[in-house]
């Protein structure tokens, strides 16, 4: 878009058309999006994981091994 008005979307690293280098601060952008998402879903992951690792030990592992592993934290990450 800067080059060439070229439309970009985020999967371009270099324009598709002038072959310009997509701007770095579009992806440190897009970085931090994610970090932040990643940082607030894993905090509501917490709350849901701690208490059942505190009160039901081996309960986290349980639904891990049974592929339910969206609700929860990973028990690695935790
Ligand atoms: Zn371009």
């Amino acid at each position: 878009m800067k080059n060439c008005y070229f439309e970009l979307n985020e999967e371009h690293i270099y324009c598709p058309k002038c072959s310009q280098k997509v701007a770095l601060s579009y992806k440190l952008r897009e970085l931090f999006s994610h970090f932040l998402n990643d940082y607030f879903t894993f905090d509501s992951k917490i709350g849901r994981s701690i208490m059942p690792l505190l009160t039901k030990p081996g309960y986290l592992t349980e639904q891990f091994l049974a592929g339910r592993r969206e609700k929860y934290i990973q028990p690695l990450r935790l």
